[in-house]
């Protein structure tokens, strides 16, 4: 039996290494966010930026030729995704770092492609791509997803909780208008549809949660944990009209 009280990082981490993905997004998005970028061949050096496990990077290797360095703040995520290379014998082409997203470990203007599913909000957007920008060489693409709002109306209980993640959501044309203040050229931006958020993340990680619940007796962190996570649930289905994943490609101009 299970005796000590986990903390809130321990229940995120354990809820999330079991899981294909650790947010929103999927092979389809994936692809139709690399059809803007041309070429694949054009693309040698490419950062994945908080790639969790690495369920995108393991993808964006089987699109793209090149080198690509998976990188998260987790060592828990890198050494699953490290292992996962091995097994399909991409070690010498995929290679997991741990590290921050906002003091990137590259050398300045080496980068082709810079890629970020779901984490950037964890810096903000605009810190992201203006820290991000000087390590892609001119002509670099960007493609990065995070939540934004579609409509003008902001339900302020979305706003709230937003905020007490430590987050915030911005209008699409706003993050557009953010690009291109940190020297990126707009090339496309689409939303992603509801499934990438529901089936493909919230859903599995709902059936992980269930398990945390038994595991740790119901305890009193296990239930803050799962009712916080139902609450973005919950919210998300009552205001989905009004945000969701966008990805955002770009050109470093
Ligand atoms: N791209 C993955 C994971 C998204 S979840 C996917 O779509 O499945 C967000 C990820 O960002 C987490 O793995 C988290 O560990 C990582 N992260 C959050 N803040 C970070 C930071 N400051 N530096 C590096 N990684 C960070």
């Amino acid at each position: 039996m299970e005796k000590k009280e986990p903390s809130f990082l321990e229940l995120l981490l354990e809820a999330h290494i079991g899981l294909e993905r650790q947010g929103p997004g999927s092979a389809d998005a994936l692809r139709q966010a690399l059809s803007f970028l041309g070429p694949p061949d054009r693309f040698q050096q490419i950062a994945d930026l908080g790639c969790g496990s690495g369920g995108q990077t393991l993808l964006l290797a089987e699109h793209l030729p090149g080198k690509i360095f998976g990188l998260d703040m987790f060592p828990v995520f890198i050494d699953k995704l490290n292992r996962q290379a091995k097994s399909r014998g991409l070690e010498n082409r995929v290679e997991g770092v741990v590290g921050k997203m906002e003091a990137l470990p590259f050398a300045q203007n080496s980068l082709d492609l810079i890629w970020s599913e779901g984490a950037i909000d964890n810096i903000g957007f605009r810190e992201g791509l203006s820290h991000w920008r000087g390590f892609l060489k001119q002509g670099g693409c960007l493609a990065v997803s995070c939540p934004s709002w579609f409509t003008k109306e902001h339900p302020a209980v979305v706003e709230q909780f937003w905020a007490e993640a430590g987050s915030r959501l911005d209008t699409v044309g706003k993050n557009i208008e953010i690009m291109q203040d940190c020297g990126f050229a707009f090339i496309a931006a689409f939303a992603l549809p509801e499934e990438c958020w529901t089936e493909n993340y919230f859903f599995p990680r709902e059936r992980a949660i269930e398990k945390l619940l038994e595991k740790y007796h119901s305890g009193e962190s296990v239930k803050a944990y799962a009712a916080l996570n139902r609450q973005e649930l919950d919210l998300y289905l009552r205001y989905k009209q009004h945000y969701g994943y966008v990805f955002y490609l770009g050109k470093a101009i």
